[in-house]
């Protein structure tokens, strides 16, 4: 039985990007007579707004994108990261942004940079003259993750060499966004994963932590990004392309026939609901590249 997820964060009104995620998403589940679940990442406090929360769960359904069952928001979840924070082997980290980036071995091909190992051999001495409130990183193995992705094909990472020990946890005491969803997804009975490529590279890791907390691992699927005709990426701060100024302009049946026929899901572009996409979807028709939005 399939059971996906759409998990927005309401940090800003959703853009045609998440659109394009959510649309996927659900078609996926909704062709195999899966369960749609929707789970609110507001795990950034600070970032995160109620009326984006009522938004987003507005515009969904406005789209025609419903789910069966709403999972706890991040927000309320802290004991249940806090017992998989447990089981891991973390440690304290001191350095500071400048540090971090002093420190770092030259950036990943992604812009990332490479934690150096500074405070993971710190002694309990050394730790207590610290005065500063720590970050908490995972050991990492020197160890080659591989994954399969459902658009992107195989992918493989060596968590010591591209990637370091990670945050797993804030300074201020958040659970970092790699803890959470793994722990939440796993909650839920996730059995697959739908989101942008930008996340792409944060999956290795990911499946090391399930691999480690003993949970099983979902399939993945990330997006193709949307591109403008002159090539740049479609802006999330492009005032145009969010829901609320979408919705002025446009009826749902306009954006879903948009994406749809940018996608090649549909052969002309046209208004058209997302549930008569539904029986015509396959994962073999989505190209691993950016799909152009005119
Ligand atoms: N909350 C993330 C976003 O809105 C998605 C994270 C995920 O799907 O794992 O981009």
């Amino acid at each position: 039985m399939t059971v996906g997820r759409f998990a927005p964060s309401p940090s800003g009104r959703m853009h045609l990007g998440n659109v394009f995620t959510a649309l996927l998403a659900w078609l996926s589940v909704r062709s195999q007579h899966g369960t749609m679940l929707l789970r609110i990442e507001d795990l950034d406090p600070e970032r995160s707004k109620q009326e984006y929360i009522d938004a987003i769960k507005y515009d969904l359904q406005w789209l025609g994108l419903d789910w069966d069952k709403e999972m706890p928001q991040q927000s309320t979840r802290e004991a249940a990261y806090h017992s998989c924070f447990e089981r891991l082997e973390t440690y304290p980290c001191f350095c500071t942004r400048n540090e971090l980036h002093d420190a770092s071995a030259p950036h990943a091909s992604d812009g990332r940079t490479i934690y150096a190992g500074t405070c993971r051999s710190l002694t309990e001495a050394q730790r207590a003259e610290k005065n500063r409130k720590p970050s908490w990183r995972v050991r990492v193995p020197d160890r080659n993750i591989s994954f399969y992705d459902g658009v992107c094909g195989s992918y493989t990472e060596n968590l010591a060499k591209d990637c370091g020990d990670f945050i797993v946890r804030r300074s201020d005491g958040v659970y970092a966004y790699q803890l959470a969803v793994v722990c939440d997804d796993a909650f839920g009975g996730v059995t697959e994963v739908v989101r942008g490529s930008d996340l792409l590279a944060s999956t290795p890791r990911q499946i090391w932590l399930y691999e480690t907390l003993d949970l099983p691992v979902p399939k993945f699927f990330h997006v193709p990004l949307l591109i403008a005709p002159d090539g740049k990426r479609l802006s999330k701060r492009e005032k145009s392309l969010d829901l609320e100024h979408l919705r002025e302009n446009c009826t749902p049946e306009e954006i879903i026939g948009k994406l749809a026929f940018a996608a090649k899901l549909i052969q002309r572009e046209e208004p058209i609901q997302a549930r008569d996409l539904i029986s015509e979807f396959s994962w073999a028709k989505i190209e691993n590249k950016p799909i152009m939005i005119s």
